[in-house]
């Protein structure tokens, strides 16, 4: 059924799939790329590592689909029996939205606030615990940013049985409780970060007690455990090639959602912090695209305070701060660079996807930065129409796709915009009081600590 899409009373609100239709396989883009990411490096030889180096780290089969060139993964069906939960996600067409800035843009928004969790972090939470689960691992540590992460992680790993340790960001610990506290429900334990508990930890308190901690500072904690402990892994909820392969559902049924009505996008925008939820909504279409079947422009929208594609540059680094990752090739302001606190938590980090970064340089799709109180007066826009109150971090894509609409409204071109509405922010009602109360501010870019954090960078090829 193919309505006039210009016709906003007749066109649909939301454009939802059955059961039926959810997803049976992730995309994987790596098969499609006209050259292959640049391998990850060994901290100390800096020569490329081999998969067994990641061992201590994941379960093999997250490793295998870390390196992975087939184009297909089938998705097990006990994970599509948890993605079924909240699966297939609503497709919404924004039109209180469309009205009220009298554009004549068409915008569509994927709702991943529908999960458990309340983002699209369980995409990838979901099948990670079960690969641990089915490798026999029993516990598993990672870190959380906005607390979107650690929520998903203890989500998922209470589907499969595994006990779950959670180390938050402070700055987030602090203004978030009630996110430790839903972690706590699922069965998981949870700890500031920086903590007493690892050595990573006790490092940064004792140079500055009052640390208001990082995604870098917290991710060492959970490796250093992990790596550690026999009957413990790791999980990260971003950043990887296996992480951005399972959000693809989120792409996939956003291509079958649009096909429904008739559409094709213009313009796909998402926000990046570590860039997973950006890249499963658009990888799909990047896969159509590629195909000739569309030409969408394609654009991540990260922080002005910690702007890694738009402002970092492209090397090998850690992915923590403290040094224990492999080295990555990816946009990095320096693996101990401290983000200033902006409320967004979830996009508060020195790096990005490698596999990212690899496509930014081939010119696969541009970037923008844009600040918190632009975001947040995007937000409440978009709260006051649409009802959803967004989470801080996809107001940046909702900030770019309102700039874009605004000016179809002067060219009166009808562009269709596609962007995921990858959380809910009713974790963050404090950001929003501060924004209310005039106590919201934009950082300026931090080039001072940025150029001091890149001098820390190691030399590779030196
Ligand atoms: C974690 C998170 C992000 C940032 O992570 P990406 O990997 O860039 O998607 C963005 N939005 C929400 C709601 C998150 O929970």
């Amino acid at each position: 059924m193919t309505v006039p899409p210009t016709d906003r009373t007749a066109a649909p609100t939301k454009i939802l799939l059955d059961e039926s239709e959810l997803p049976t396989h992730w995309y994987n883009v790596v098969a499609d790329l006209p050259e292959p990411p640049p391998p990850p490096l060994h901290p100390g030889t800096h020569e490329p590592i081999g998969p067994e180096a990641l061992a201590p780290l994941f379960p093999m089969a997250l490793i295998q689909q870390e390196v992975t060139t087939e184009r297909y993964v089938a998705i097990p069906q006990a994970v599509r029996d948890v993605y079924a939960l909240w699966r297939p996600a609503p497709l919404y067409r924004a039109k209180r939205l469309e009205a009220h800035l009298d554009t004549p843009a068409r915008i569509y928004f994927k709702y991943e606030g529908v999960s458990p969790a309340g983002s699209h972090k369980p995409n990838t939470a979901v099948p990670q615990a079960y690969y641990n689960a089915q490798e026999g691992v029993t516990r598993l540590a990672t870190e959380t940013g906005a607390g979107q992460w650690g929520s998903a992680l203890a989500f998922a790993t209470a589907q499969f049985g595994l006990q779950c340790e959670v180390w938050q960001v402070a700055a987030s610990f602090q203004q978030k409780p009630y996110r430790a506290s839903m972690m706590r429900t699922w069965g998981a334990t949870v700890h500031s970060s920086p903590s007493e508990l690892t050595e990573a930890g006790r490092a940064i308190l004792a140079s500055d007690p009052d640390s208001p901690g990082s995604l870098g500072i917290a991710i060492s904690e959970a490796v250093e455990v992990a790596a550690g402990r026999e009957d413990t892994k790791y999980a990260l909820g971003s950043v990887l090639n296996h992480v951005l392969l399972h959000q693809t559902v989120i792409g996939e049924e956003a291509l079958l959602q649009l096909a429904k009505v008739g559409e094709t996008p213009d313009l796909i925008v998402g926000c990046t912090g570590g860039g997973s939820n950006f890249a499963g909504l658009f990888f799909p279409f990047l896969r159509e695209k590629l195909a000739g079947n569309m030409e969408p422009r394609i654009l991540a929208v990260e922080p002005a305070a910690c702007p890694s594609f738009t402002k970092g540059e492209y090397r090998y680094d850690f992915g923590d701060v403290a040094g224990m990752t492999p080295l990555m090739k990816m946009h990095t302001l320096g693996h101990d660079f401290v983000p200033d606190p902006i409320h967004a938590g979830g996009l508060r980090y020195h790096g990005m996807s490698p596999l990212l970064s690899h496509m930014y340089e081939l010119g696969m799709f541009e970037a923008d930065a844009i600040d918190q109180i632009a975001c947040f007066d995007a937000a409440v826009t978009f709260a006051r129409t649409q009802g959803i109150v967004p989470a801080p971090e996809p107001t940046h894509a909702i900030a770019a796709a309102i700039r874009e609409a605004e000016v179809c409204r002067e060219t009166g071109e009808e562009k269709v915009i596609l962007t995921a509405l990858c959380g809910h922010g009713h974790f963050d009602m404090a950001a929003y009081d501060a924004y209310f109360a005039g106590k919201l501010r934009d950082f300026d870019y931090p080039a001072d600590k940025v150029a001091e954090a890149m001098q820390r960078v190691p030399v590779v090829g030196a």
